[in-house]
């Protein structure tokens, strides 16, 4: 199904992951038919999936192994937090933050329905990140911020990767900050389109 995504850069373990989660499962009955397009769709509340090339491209740069904790801002669907969990792998855990009650209740239940287990969902506001499980391997955040929240750069660990876009509703790029050694890295990967973070 995603083996196109190799040329948009998607590591081979990405795609395979990705050939595992149906993302039918992931979008509203109305949307059934559009569910494999390369294309964002709506999900309700204003919100969107997204492409399945982003999740892919993201889940690439995010260099995921078995056993990493990683943090989710924006569950969404929850399409892209069920490919992190197959990747990290049963000795690994997503916890994932959504503010819409409603979403955070539909992934929940799309979790369950696929027996996925090593992920939390949790209703929040994800500026503030989830300091009781912190530090986290990996954070990424699906929604774009005007700059990066603190609390989430302090809640990486070292040698974590963390992925935000950051910028305005008509520009954004796409960062990776890596911390190594308490310092922290920064290159701009590619420009995006993203729902903001409120
Ligand atoms: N990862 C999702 C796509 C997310 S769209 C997927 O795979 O489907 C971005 C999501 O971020 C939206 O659901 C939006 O409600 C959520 N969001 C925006 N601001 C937020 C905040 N401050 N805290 C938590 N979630 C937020």
């Amino acid at each position: 199904m995603y083996e196109y995504l190799e040329y948009h850069g998607v590591r081979r373990e990405v795609i395979e992951a990705m050939n595992k989660i149906d993302r039918k499962i992931f979008v509203s009955e109305e949307y059934e038919e559009s569910a494999y397009l390369e294309v964002p769709l709506p999900i309700g509340f204003g919100q969107t999936i997204s492409a399945p090339h982003m999740v892919g491209i993201m889940c690439s740069a995010l260099n995921l192994s078995r056993g990493d904790k990683v943090l989710e801002i924006g569950t969404g669907s929850g399409y892209n937090a069920a490919v992190i969990s197959l990747l990290v792998g049963d000795d690994g855990h997503v916890y994932t933050i959504e503010r819409i009650a409603e979403l955070a209740e539909i992934a929940r239940r799309r979790m369950e329905l696929l027996r996925i287990k090593n992920v939390t969902v949790v209703v929040g506001d994800g500026k503030n990140g989830l300091a009781e499980y912190s530090p986290f391997d990996k954070i990424v955040v699906t929604c774009y911020a005007r700059k990066i929240p603190k609390q989430l750069l302090s809640q990486l660990s070292d040698n974590g990767i963390l992925l935000c876009p950051v910028g305005n509703e008509l520009v954004q790029v796409l960062k990776r900050i890596t911390k190594v050694r308490g310092k922290i890295h920064e290159e701009n990967l590619m420009e995006v389109k993203f729902v903001p973070l409120v």
